[in-house]
């Protein structure tokens, strides 16, 4: 293969640190690393015009989407509507307080911070513009793109709907047509923007003159002299380190934790919501049940892997790399980086169950019997979803290959 000479284009892949210089001629095309087959770059589809395009769209749209009417039912000849934001405060106002702060981060705070940051990198690169504040702004909307959910509260939505429409007249009401246009626009971002290009706007990567011992920011992918070793990155600000700071503690705290919230998460039930005028108490495999009775298949499969198969998928996936490190094991590493990957990529959307009850509780208490509300297991459950988020973001899966290494 063709390598371009002198200058950049070295980089040291995120999953496996092995360094490698970029191929030349890498328009239209993906990289992948030659050790761990991780992708290093992808320019296939990105362009940064269609990501402002529609990152600005999502910062209009979010707009009506938090102040105008979001849902309406009708049941006994009354209606009950909801604000987004009144997710939130329903779930405080019932006495689950860490519930409505998560809904408050990821479905209203965190997409409004995000999306503006990126309209901001964007719009300024497109104008010509580099200011010094640009690659903290760019890294911290890169942060929240795990933590900002729109295009999950989405299905969310989608699955409480097909659930209490049967039972009660629910309409979509203007606040929520736009939050389902911003939350497709979110996945159009996800697929069109090209970190790599953003990042060599706001400051070009510079040639280190020792590769093999320079170290690289973990935030913006530059390789920096190992000098730099704990001192803030100069393009985005970020700490730089050599290997991510007591990884293995940390993941084994956090997935531990993970594990024994897992057990109640799943044995006591997840909230009560009106099926056919009948208040319905239901764990998250029940239900999945009631899904698939009600003939839909569909939704039931989705959020059976997404309740249910992905935490537990996410649980032995981590285990399985922290053991790989514990006991410098040198096999599988491309089969491990690869799940690994996938935990880190899928995690978010186990918050679709935590979101049904954020859509459906503050336009459901009509009665004794007409009601929803968030059990016991909504706290241990939402818990587990975040935890093993930030255990795979602690999880420093270069420590797999450096482990293997010095077995021999
Ligand atoms: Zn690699
Ligand atoms: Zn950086």
């Amino acid at each position: 293969m063709e390598y371009s000479g002198a200058g950049a284009g070295i980089v040291g892949c995120p999953d496996c640190g092995t360094r490698q210089r970029l191929p030349a001629a890498v328009r239209s095309t993906v990289v992948r690393c030659i050790t761990c087959d991780g992708t290093l770059e992808r320019t296939q589809g990105r362009s940064l015009s269609a990501s402002l395009a529609c990152s600005l769209a999502i910062v209009l749209l979010l707009v009506p989407a938090n102040l105008s009417m979001f849902l309406r039912t009708d049941a006994l000849g009354v209606s009950r509507s909801s604000h987004l934001g009144s997710a939130a405060s329903a779930m405080l106002t019932e006495g689950w307080p860490w519930l409505a702060l998560v809904v408050f981060l990821f479905v209203v705070l965190f997409p409004i911070v995000r999306f503006g940051l990126l309209t901001a990198v964007l719009g300024l690169l497109e104008l010509g513009r580099v200011e010094p504040w640009m690659g903290r702004a760019f890294r911290w909307s890169n942060r929240l793109e795990t933590w900002a959910m729109p295009e999950v509260f989405l299905l969310g939505l989608a699955v409480a709907y097909a659930r209490l429409t049967d039972s009660i007249a629910v309409r979509v009401g203007p606040g929520a047509v736009t939050f389902i246009a911003a939350g497709v626009l979110a996945l159009v971002v996800r697929a069109t923007l090209d970190k790599a290009a953003v990042w060599a706007r706001i400051a070009p990567d510079a040639e280190v003159a020792d590769p093999a011992h320079a170290i690289e920011c973990q935030d913006c992918d530059l390789l920096l002299p190992a000098h730099h070793e704990g001192r803030g990155c100069p393009r985005c600000a970020a700490p730089v380190r050599h290997r991510k700071p007591q990884s293995i503690s940390r993941t084994i705290a956090l997935t531990s934790a993970a594990l024994l919230l897992y057990i109640p998460a799943n044995l006591y039930p997840l909230a009560t919501l009106p099926i056919n005028y009948k208040p319905t108490k239901y764990t998250v495999l029940e239900g999945v049940i009631d899904l698939a009775q009600a003939g839909l298949w569909d939704l039931a499969i989705l959020v059976f892997c997404a309740s249910f198969l992905i935490p537990f998928l996410k649980l032995v996936g981590l285990t399985w790399c922290v053991v790989s490190v514990l006991r410098r094991s040198d096999r599988h590493l491309v089969a491990k980086a690869r799940t690994y990957r996938v935990v880190e990529e899928i995690g978010r959307w186990s918050m679709v169950d935590p979101f049904v009850i954020g859509a459906f509780v503050p336009v459901m208490n009509y009665n004794a019997l007409i009601y929803g509300r968030a059990e016991a297991a909504s706290v241990p459950f939402t818990a587990v979803v975040v935890l093993t988020i930030i255990s795979a973001k602690t999880f420093d899966p270069r420590l797999m290959w450096d482990a293997a290494r010095r077995r021999v």
